[in-house]
């Protein structure tokens, strides 16, 4: 798609979509700015929903859910929206990546490998998924049958993230709506644009009204009055920790359900029996992937020390060569931060580690490109776990290597984190690999591999990486309420208040 049609496709000013529709935003809505990290220019405005436009979603939602339209509707229905909105997204891969570049940076070939059919997997997922579940009889008493059914729960407010908005959200979309759920869809107020397309699609897709609806603008003010609406009846989020910890508290005084996918600060051992080209290559994609804002990145690198100089020769040569540029080309490998803000945090990593002692083994400072919030693909040495390039989830593309001795101390490394996400463990020894997933204190462990994601499995965190998991059973866990239901197979004497005399 030409920059020039896109440029069409984006309103000047994006609304909400309540019912099946643009809603005008209120007189006096606060306009936010959407810039494109790439160029700084300001892309459209995002017109920001308060709590009276949080609350109107909402309604909508709750009245659609309690009308049974959706909520009651067959499964087979719903499971053909669902293909028909994975086949739409499918035909509308590249008008969707390019929206999703434009605001947040990454690379045009990761969004269409990786982000784009993620996006059109999640629905597809679910549709099957409701199709193959069964719900649960007990018969074990002879005197009873027992079924155990799995209901959708009503309204849930859905929190997206800005480092992949679309594959992060439509998970969560899809989950929700494929078990009967009506919600409302908060995406970060930086990366809106996306959505617009994907909510036509939706409509065209045949999701009736009113099942999903989307509100936009910052957390503080919209997602705080998404969370606080005593007619969400869950909370799906995925962000930052503390985000996660406001979220949590102001939820659970609502006694909510409520899922939270935090962040990382996730280990990458690399032990001296590997294949240490593979290992350098998916260093290179744990650490550098969507320009290092990542939940999953492989951010702390530890290396056998004995193979270290040599991991190090070759990783190096490679992130040294790594392409920095526009998202747009198809060859870039490293775009720009998501924000100034961003660039400014992730400098002030570069500088403390100066000071620190930190030994700085490529970049460590913005790129030579302007405009843009381009940061180089930076490798630093640290001493010890406790520094502050080894505690803190940075979030670019920032990779801190340490060296170890044997692997007992390389897991204890691993594990002496606040954050307990995914951890990746290169060797050819079964036994060590064996002992990682045993004793690795994160919700994956990938084993000779990149990333990979199973969505029948759970995904999430451990410690403070997150509560509660998505993904197959576990996504049907947060998105149903479970019913027994018991029915005796006949009549039975009744039991008496007392013994009769
Ligand atoms: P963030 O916490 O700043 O924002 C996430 C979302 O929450 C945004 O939509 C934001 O507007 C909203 N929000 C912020 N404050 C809120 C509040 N008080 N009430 C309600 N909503 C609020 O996170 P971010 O900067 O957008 O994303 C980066 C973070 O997300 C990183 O920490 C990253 O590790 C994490 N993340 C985790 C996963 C995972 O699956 N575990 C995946 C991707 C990103």
């Amino acid at each position: 798609m030409q920059a020039k049609n896109l440029k069409n496709r984006i309103p000047e000013r994006i609304g909400s979509w309540q019912n099946g529709r643009w809603v005008t935003p209120a007189a006096g809505a606060q306009d936010l700015p959407v810039i494109n990290p790439a160029s700084e220019a300001v892309i459209c405005l995002l017109a920001e929903d308060d709590s009276a436009s949080v609350d109107s979603a909402v309604a909508i939602a709750k009245a659609t859910f309690q009308s049974g339209i959706w909520s009651r509707a067959a499964v087979s229905e719903r499971k053909g929206v669902l293909l028909k909105i994975r086949d739409l997204v499918v035909e509308q891969a590249e008008e969707l990546a390019q929206l999703e570049i434009l605001s947040t940076g990454i690379p045009i070939s990761q969004a269409r490998r990786r982000h784009l059919p993620r996006a059109a997997m999640n629905f597809e997922f679910f549709a099957e998924f409701i199709s193959q579940t069964a719900d649960r009889l007990y018969d074990q008493n002879p005197d009873y049958l027992t079924l155990v059914r799995h209901e959708p729960v009503g309204v849930a407010g859905l929190i997206a993230p800005w480092n992949a908005p679309l594959a992060l959200a439509t998970m969560k979309l899809a989950g929700a709506i494929a078990f009967g759920n009506s919600c409302v869809l908060k995406p970060s107020e930086m990366t809106p644009l996306p959505f617009v397309r994907l909510m036509e699609i939706l409509k065209i897709a045949g999701v009736p009204d009113g099942v999903v609806n989307l509100v936009n603008g910052r957390g503080p003010v919209t997602g705080q009055a998404l969370v606080a609406n005593a007619d969400v009846d869950i909370i799906a989020f995925t962000g930052g920790t503390a985000t996660g910890r406001a979220i949590g508290e102001l939820a659970g005084r609502g006694l909510k359900r409520v899922v939270t996918e935090l962040g990382g600060k996730s280990a990458n051992i690399v032990c001296a029996d590997a294949d240490i080209e593979r290992a350098v290559e998916s260093a290179v994609l744990a650490g550098f992937g969507n320009n290092g804002q990542q939940c999953l990145a492989g951010t702390r690198l530890l290396l056998q020390r004995s193979i270290a100089a040599e991991f190090l020769d070759l990783f190096l040569t490679r992130v040294r060569s790594l392409r920095i540029g526009l998202p747009s080309d198809a060859t870039t490998e490293i775009g720009p931060l998501i924000s100034s803000a961003q660039l400014e945090r992730i400098q002030s990593f570069g500088n403390d580690a100066r000071n620190d002692g930190v030994e700085i083994l490529a970049g460590g400072k913005p790129a030579d490109l302007k405009p843009g919030y381009f940061f180089e693909p930076t490798v630093v040495h640290a001493q010890s776990n406790s520094q502050r390039v080894c505690c803190e989830e940075i979030f670019g593309p920032f990779v801190t290597v340490l060296e170890f001795d044997d692997f007992d101390e390389a897991l204890s490394i691993a594990n002496d984190s606040e954050y307990g996400l995914v951890a990746y463990v290169w060797t050819n020894n079964l036994g060590q690999a064996m002992k990682a997933a045993d004793e690795l204190r994160t919700g994956v462990v990938w084993i000779n591999t990149p990333v990979y994601r199973e969505l029948r499995a759970p995904f999430g965190g451990f410690k403070h990486s997150g509560v509660g998991r998505d993904g197959g059973d576990w996504s049907r866990s947060l998105f149903t309420e479970s019913k027994t239901i018991s029915i005796p197979r006949q009549d039975f004497p009744l039991a008496q208040l007392a013994d009769s005399k």
